[in-house]
């Protein structure tokens, strides 16, 4: 398969600065826009339906997984479906847009295997767990049980660092944003 544009793939354990990231270069790059993708976790207070994720029931999740809506999906937490849906990529590409994904590993592997040549992948780490634990409590989402969720996702998706394109080391923000703009500059121009 081959697109019109360019795929921007991030990914990161929940926790590792990949939203903040993300928003910073799709404000920053123009000819960006963001993969809005479904899922069926429920709605953060500050989130908009259609602007962060569009929110499905897991029984509508299903059906379009039927229909083949989904160029990947994955279910990234027990009972919690997450995917990228084809009429965004379309979407976005009519448009004339790169498109910039927040995924998790499988998903970032799965966008790799289907668009080889037109997509980064983009690794975003924590320094430490300790660090990834204080930014997760510190964002005030999680209960216990959900915090204790991700935690233990994360140990398992550091794991797969080494199959991704380029790694961002996310400790200082500013030095990260300043790495991702240069990454993002030098892959699409
Ligand atoms: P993700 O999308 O990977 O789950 P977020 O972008 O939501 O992560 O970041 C998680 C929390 O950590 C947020 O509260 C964010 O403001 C904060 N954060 C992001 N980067 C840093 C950083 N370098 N240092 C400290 N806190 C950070
Ligand atoms: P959150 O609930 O924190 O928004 O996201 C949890 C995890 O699901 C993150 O790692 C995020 O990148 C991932 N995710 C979000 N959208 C998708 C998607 O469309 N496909 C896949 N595979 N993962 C996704």
């Amino acid at each position: 398969m081959t697109l019109p544009g360019k795929l921007l793939v991030f990914t990161a354990p929940s926790g590792s600065g990949k939203t903040t990231i993300v928003r910073h270069v799709l404000s920053t790059f123009e000819n960006t826009g963001f993969s809005v993708s479904a899922t069926t976790r429920s709605k953060r207070p500050h989130e908009i339906h259609g602007k962060d994720y569009y929110y499905l029931s897991v029984e509508t999740f299903k059906l379009w997984i039927s229909l083949d809506a989904f160029a990947e999906w994955e279910e990234v937490y027990e009972g919690q479906f997450y995917g990228t849906l084809k009429s965004e990529i379309e979407r976005l590409t009519a448009l004339g847009r790169n498109v910039v994904f927040d995924v998790d590993v499988k998903g970032a592997m799965s966008i790799k295997q289907l668009y080889p040549k037109e997509t980064l992948t983009v690794f975003i780490k924590v320094p430490s767990m300790e660090a990834l634990e204080r930014r997760l409590r510190l964002r005030g989402n999680e209960t216990e049980e959900s915090l204790k969720k991700r935690l233990t996702k994360a140990r398992e998706e550091l794991t797969y660092e080494s199959h991704f394109d380029v790694v961002i080391i996310n400790d200082i923000l500013a030095d990260a944003l300043k790495e991702a703009d240069e990454i993002v500059q030098k892959f699409l121009f």
